[in-house]
């Protein structure tokens, strides 16, 4: 596993290219700049990685493209100590950017392979969840809830009621809404029973899956 100045170079000009489209904290930002995304991804497309594209990854999967990984930090205000569930661990690089702002991360992953790959990996790397869970992302983690911040990163046909129910009030889901393209949706929990919506654009993801098949 390497990392060279050449890397580093075209990580800050992938930074660069997130702030032109948007993305303003600078944590963030630096995060983009600290994570080798090459190391994520298989080495022979190398080349690929500092491109603000999605990427497929193992298991037919992909690695989310920088800007919704970006885009998906940046909204939740994700803060030290926030506890964060995150559905969808994949290549575990949403998962890094979440540690490098010093959260404290749950990672679900239903893909065994990945699960089995991603959870040596990253510690690998020095970037160490609080939990790898191999499991189904629907059902949330009602052991450890609440939280102050659940992200899901792949597409969800509908919002499941136990992410909801697991969120501190004052806590936010963001969750991508829809089959062919989803909307990005920012749920605050307001109180008990008030939740406060927001819809934040179109974003394409693969899909949540239900079940085993
Ligand atoms: N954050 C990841 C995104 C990977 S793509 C990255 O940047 O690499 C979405 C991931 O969600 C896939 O790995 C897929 O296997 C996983 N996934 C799909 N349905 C799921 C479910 N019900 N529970 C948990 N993970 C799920």
């Amino acid at each position: 596993m390497r990392d060279t100045s050449k890397h580093q170079g075209l990580r800050n000009q992938l930074a660069n290219v997130l702030r032109a489209k948007g993305i303003t904290d600078g944590k963030v930002l630096n995060a983009v700049r600290e994570i080798p995304r090459h190391l994520f991804i298989d080495s022979s497309f190398e080349d690929h990685a500092y491109k603000d594209k999605a990427f497929p990854i193992a298991a037919e999967q992909t690695i989310s493209q920088p800007y919704t990984v970006a885009f998906q930090t940046q909204t939740l205000e994700i803060k030290p100590n926030d506890k964060v569930l995150e559905i969808g661990t994949g290549s575990g690089y949403q998962t890094a950017v979440l540690l490098e702002l010093k959260a404290s991360v749950y990672t679900i992953e239903r893909q065994h392979e990945l699960f089995k790959k991603t959870s040596l990996f990253l510690p690998k790397l020095g970037y160490n969840p609080k939990k790898f869970i191999f499991g189904d992302g629907y059902k949330g983690l009602p052991s450890q809830a609440p939280f102050d911040k659940i992200i899901v990163t792949a597409g969800a046909p509908f919002v499941p009621k136990p992410l909801l129910s697991q969120l501190k009030v004052g806590g936010m889901l963001l969750i991508p809404v829809g089959d062919q393209t989803q909307m990005m949706t920012l749920f605050i929990r307001k109180s008990s029973k008030e939740f406060e919506k927001h819809e934040l654009g179109d974003f394409a993801f693969v899909p949540m899956l239900e079940e085993k098949n």
